[in-house]
């Protein structure tokens, strides 16, 4: 490694993942022999370490900290990736943009969604990967060409909405004289026919030669989109990217769509940033659905970045869902998304018939949880006479969330964490959700020595014990993150159900996703109150999606469905979640949580960030927010945005760090980022002083506050 190198080289700006000490950091100078060109993978040296760099195309990164470095002391580039095609100036920008939107360097999110084979990667086993990846794809392309598959003739709705789409995907060049397209919202429930309507907008955009990217929110939907789009395209190469993948097939499949071999490209929400050359259409599936938005590290929604990637490269989106985002709702009220609708089941199915029902008036079965009613185990007996699948849904795992002593009040709360550690009667374990910590349940009371210790409330675990006892012969499966957790369970598992070797399905929201079930008939959420209280402003959206999705599992088609019911338990069945819920109505459900989110200044008619702080205190923690608060305070900007005082996280200690966080509100976007731009290197300097004895981040968009 040579040092120095003068100035008379060609500088360029490389984009490495290094630690950013002052801010928002664009790409790093250098220097190289040969002219490269922007987007190319490099070897840099960065200190001592040797590190995967990009290309970075000049002038569009507002940010540029070495610009003026003393050019002697510029180090020269140590290898190119040879045969790889250079990243795309679009793909570039659309990085640049989620860098700087969600306030992290460049470099760390580029080098991020990279493969992380690729950084290991010296040019010969690079081009050994390339010649691969291409006989792979060479075989699929020469499988014998099947006979082009039977699509089903379009309902009249599916027709109406083609055609509309239609409109827009065939004017692409004109789009580009008259700037991007509006994102379309297709609105449908559950067996509406969405998925078709993706199929034939992909179609279309495969005989224009381009290549089509498809989101969906989790892992588990993939097998299943993936056999569709498989099915309808044969002979034309597919490929999935999800954190599934082993780190061999992530690099084959990005690699794929990068070189512009595979034409469809599946994926979470990592696939946003496929690099894909020709892209001409982005499909979002369940587009409301919270795993679009990454929880760590840059804190960026899927779907928001798929909206701007379709307007920075001019290409239709579909956003599609049953239940969309209350920001995407408002978008298409105002008539910047174009909103197309699907309103019927396809093939007659209905949707179930949705039943309240009031826990303060039902009468309880003895010896049982509260949520298994008379009526309700009355219910689920007719459905097994009758041979068909029943559904129950609860949100929470384990046994019981919490043991408690009744003579001295203990309870099994968590040592690390400011949360109650969870009863899982399996194992016997009292387990912290949180932190991890895991101890046997105690024999006795640890305070008082009482041996009847006894669990509070209930988890699916509980419930699944107690219909078995209660319908003894009745075939009961868990489906929840803890029934799961091998590889090939939850398959395993779903296809008992599709098989009909399940009478009754016990779950978490794990089973109210996607899942094209066919033999259920009824459907019962027994707990689900606890979202209407909740102090997460979109807990009760989220909620309703969930229990919509709930419901849409049962009478999928038509025969089924003039019998099938979907029950709410409820000690609230007066809240108009629950009245809209029962007419199917989102539409007036999306209309009173809008109403009462624009006279609380919430989003979609207030723009958020959220600070966080993490300390070994909680003194520590607010210190750092209380000056980052009143530095902040003393900008101009100030006047325009709302900076709420620190407030501990809703768990506010996990594996004992104490967590506290700080809402700032601004009535636009441009105001958040004009702060948060002007906040970043002084967040930085703040940390510093700290000497490393706190962490911080900032969650733009954030989901829950
Ligand atoms: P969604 O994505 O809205 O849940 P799908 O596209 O999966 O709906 O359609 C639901 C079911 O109806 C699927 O089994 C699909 O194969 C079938 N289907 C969709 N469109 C048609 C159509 N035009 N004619 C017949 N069956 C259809
Ligand atoms: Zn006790
Ligand atoms: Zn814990």
């Amino acid at each position: 490694m040579t040092a120095p190198v003068g100035a008379d080289l060609p500088r360029i700006k490389v984009a490495v993942d290094a630690p950013q000490h002052s801010g928002i950091g664009g790409p790093l100078d250098y220097v190289s022999e040969v002219v490269l060109a922007p987007g190319s993978l490099v070897r840099v040296p960065l200190g001592k370490r040797e590190l995967l760099g990009i290309v970075w195309p000049r002038g569009a990164q507002a940010i540029e900290p070495t610009e003026y470095a003393d050019p002697s002391k510029l180090r020269a580039i140590l290898a190119v990736l040879e045969g790889l095609t250079p990243l795309s100036a679009s793909w570039c920008r659309l990085l640049e943009f989620a860098a700087a939107y969600y306030q992290r360097g460049v470099g760390e999110v580029a080098l991020s969604v990279l493969p992380p084979q690729l950084r290991e990667l010296q040019s010969p086993q690079l081009q050994l990967r390339l010649k691969r990846m291409r006989k792979w794809v060479a075989e699929q392309i020469a499988a014998p060409v099947q006979a082009s598959p039977s699509r089903p003739t379009l309902s009249p709705a599916q027709a109406e909405v083609l055609a509309q789409l239609d409109a827009l995907l065939t004017e692409p060049a004109s789009a580009t004289a008259k700037g991007a397209q509006a994102p379309v919202l297709l609105y449908g429930v559950t067996g509406s026919g969405k998925t078709e309507v993706y199929l034939r907008a992909a179609e279309h955009a495969l005989k224009q030669g381009r290549q089509v990217l498809v989101l969906v929110p989790e892992i588990n939907l993939t097998p299943q989109l993936e056999a569709r789009f498989a099915e309808r395209f044969v002979g034309r190469v597919l490929v999935s990217l999800h954190s599934g993948l082993t780190p061999a097939q992530r690099l084959r499949n990005w690699l794929a769509a990068h070189e512009g071999q595979a034409e469809l490209v599946l994926g979470t929400r990592l696939a946003v940033f496929a690099s894909m050359p020709r892209l001409g259409l982005i499909v979002v599936d369940e587009e409301h659905d919270p795993s679009y938005k990454q929880q760590d590290g840059a804190r960026y929604s899927a779907r928001d970045l798929a909206v701007y990637r379709a307007h920075l490269e001019k290409i239709p989106v579909i956003l599609g869902s049953a239940t969309p985002s209350l920001e995407s709702w408002q978008h298409a009220n105002q008539g910047r998304y174009k909103r197309l609708a699907l309103p019927e089941r396809i093939g007659g199915g209905a949707l179930p018939r949705v039943r309240l029902f009031d826990m303060r008036l039902m009468p309880l079965s003895k010896g049982v949880t509260t949520a298994l009613t008379r009526p309700l185990l009355e219910a689920l007996r007719l459905r097994l006479e009758r041979g068909e699948q029943s559904l129950i849904f609860l949100n929470r795992r384990g046994y019981a969330p919490v043991l408690h002593c009744s003579e001295c009040n203990w309870k099994s709360d968590c040592p690390h964490c400011s949360a109650w550690r969870v009863f899982h009667k399996g194992d016997r374990s009292l387990r912290c959700h949180h932190c991890g910590f895991s101890e046997r349940v105690p024999a006795a009371c640890p305070t008082c020595g009482n041996q009847d210790i006894a669990p509070l409330g209930r988890g699916t675990e509980r419930l699944e014990e107690q219909l078995r006892e209660q319908l003894p012969g009745a075939r009961v499966l868990r489906i929840d993150a803890d029934s799961t957790k091998l590889k090939g369970e939850l398959e395993a598992h779903m296809a008992a159900v599709h098989a009909g070797e399940v009478d009754i399905v016990v779950g978490t929201q794990m089973i109210t996703k996607g899942h094209d079930f066919r033999r259920i008939t009824f459907v019962a959420a027994v707990n689900p109150d606890g979202a209407l209280f909740s102090s997460d402003f979109r807990a009760p959206e989220r909620l309703f999606a969930l229990l919509m999705q709930a419901g849409g599992r049962a009478g999928r088609d038509a025969e089924q469905a003039a019998r099938s019911e979907m029950w709410v338990q409820t000690w609230h069945p007066e809240h108009a979640l629950y009245k809209a819920l029962a007419k199917h109505d989102f539409e007036d459900f999306a209309k009173s949580q809008l109403a009462e989110r624009e006279s609380a200044g919430l989003p979609p008619f207030a723009h958020l960030a959220m600070l966080r702080a993490e300390a070994r205190t909680p003194e520590v923690a607010k210190a750092f927010l209380d000056a980052a608060a009143r530095w902040a305070q003393a900008l101009p900007v100030a006047a325009e945005v709302l900076i709420y005082p620190c407030i501990p996280m809703s768990v506010a200690r996990i594996a004992n760090v104490e967590r506290m966080q700080m809402l700032v509100e601004a009535p636009s976007r441009s105001a958040l980022q004009r702060l948060l731009w002007l906040w970043n290197p002084e967040l930085h300097a703040l940390k510093r002083e700290h000497k490393g004895l706190m962490r911080w981040a900032v969650d733009v968009d954030p989901l829950a506050i």
